[in-house]
């Protein structure tokens, strides 16, 4: 089975054998991932600020 790399567009072969599927790549795959951790970094970047946790929580131990 042909599939392309939703990424670049390359035409692959699906196969258990591709971990990288449906991408053809390791790069394509992380190029994909990484995209997607930063849309969802703008999301996550509207909740509050490390300066509303109560006190317990900031004075912690790292
Ligand atoms: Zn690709």
């Amino acid at each position: 089975m042909i599939v392309e790399c939703p990424h670049c567009h390359k035409k692959i072969e699906w196969s258990s054998t591709n971990r990288f599927r449906p991408f053809c790549s390791e790069r394509c795959k992380k190029i994909d991932l990484g995209a997607w951790a930063e849309e969802s970094y703008v999301i996550t970047s509207t909740s509050p600020e490390p300066d509303e946790f109560p006190d317990e929580i900031r004075d912690a131990p790292h």
